[in-house]
């Protein structure tokens, strides 16, 4: 059974889920491509080795998309959302989501692979859940995200993102609402939609663009390669977008991805994450001072103890000189 545990000194909730050290660990495998075959939940025909299926977008009669829950959950939506005291101490019980969306029925496909058609049934899946999800009104926010190759923290090679839905908002992301409630305070205008402004005026770090989205390499980029792409319209959560935004973006990821590929190769790994508007205190001025945006940030470095300590990145690649990159491939 997981729980969170509040650290006093951080001010920080822990989450504390040994249910994860039973995970398959595929990438610790000899490399031997048939056992992982073999082996796979994801893959079309294994369906019976997943929990029962919560959603899937299907053509032809068969899925191309599907989210089932995670079986090595560190959340869980049957228990009941209660605080309590161990003495000094403070816990939370292990409340909440966990689902993974399969991206794809087949092995091995990555997002460098996909063409418009399957980023648009990815995103439009996503959609369906969080959507869903936002109708619990015991869940505060939801964290999405993909977690590609052995250095982003994957143990299944097989395409995947992961929805994470919880009680309350982390401590990181509502220093960042604050944030960016106040900036809207004193300017009227959201942080992000002004920081986009300036790197399209400054066009060094720009790597992409179309009518609703464009994709740079931040001019205080947090790693080597990072880019975010972000929507120019005001919307703040996948929850808002019409069938035209998302197609808009499907095209943005496709073509951000080949040149991702292109770039860095199908191989290196990365973190995607969606930052999307939180459930909590959700309205229509949500959209004036959040902006919707993902964040791709490419594990080509590991993080050692100046970074744990000082809380402060060493980024070895300049923004325009990643971005250039990008753009010439
Ligand atoms: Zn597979």
């Amino acid at each position: 059974m997981s729980e969170f545990r509040y650290c006093k000194l951080s001010k920080e909730w822990i989450l504390f889920a040994p249910e994860r050290l039973l995970r398959p660990k595929e990438f610790y495998h000899n490399g031997n491509k048939k056992d992982e075959e073999e082996t796979c939940p994801f893959d079309r025909n294994k369906e019976h080795l997943t929990p029962h299926e919560i959603a899937r977008i299907s053509q032809d009669d068969n899925w191309q998309c599907r989210v089932v829950p995670n079986l090595y959950n560190a959340l869980s939506i049957d228990i009941e959302p209660k605080s309590s005291k161990e003495g000094f101490f403070d816990t939370f019980s292990g409340f909440g989501a966990h689902e993974v969306l399969i991206e794809t029925p087949f092995h091995d496909k990555q997002m460098c692979d996909y063409e418009y058609n399957e980023f648009n049934n990815y995103l439009n899946l996503l959609q369906q859940r969080t959507q869903n999800l936002q109708k619990d009104i015991r869940l505060e926010y939801v964290s999405v995200f993909k977690n590609h190759g052995y250095n982003a923290g994957a143990s299944l090679s097989h395409a995947h993102t992961q929805l994470m839905a919880m009680p309350f908002l982390p401590k990181k992301i509502q220093e960042e609402i604050e944030h960016k409630k106040r900036y809207y305070d004193e300017h009227k205008r959201a942080l992000l939609d002004d920081m986009v402004y300036e790197e399209l005026s400054f066009k060094d770090n720009i790597v992409c663009e179309n009518a609703d989205f464009v994709a740079y390499c931040p001019y205080a980029s947090s790693v080597a390669f990072e880019v975010k792409i972000v929507s120019k319209k005001k919307l703040s959560s996948l929850v808002e977008f019409e069938s035209k935004d998302i197609s808009s973006l499907s095209d943005m990821l496709h073509d951000f991805f080949q040149r991702f590929k292109r770039t860095l190769g199908a191989n290196v790994a990365f973190n995607l994450i969606f930052k999307n508007a939180p459930y909590v205190n959700y309205d229509e001025k949500t959209k004036e001072y959040f902006r919707f945006s993902i964040q791709i940030l490419p594990r080509l470095y590991t993080m050692a103890g100046f970074e744990l300590d000082s809380g402060m990145l060493i980024n070895v690649v300049l923004p325009h000189v990643a971005a250039q990159a990008y753009k010439e491939s």
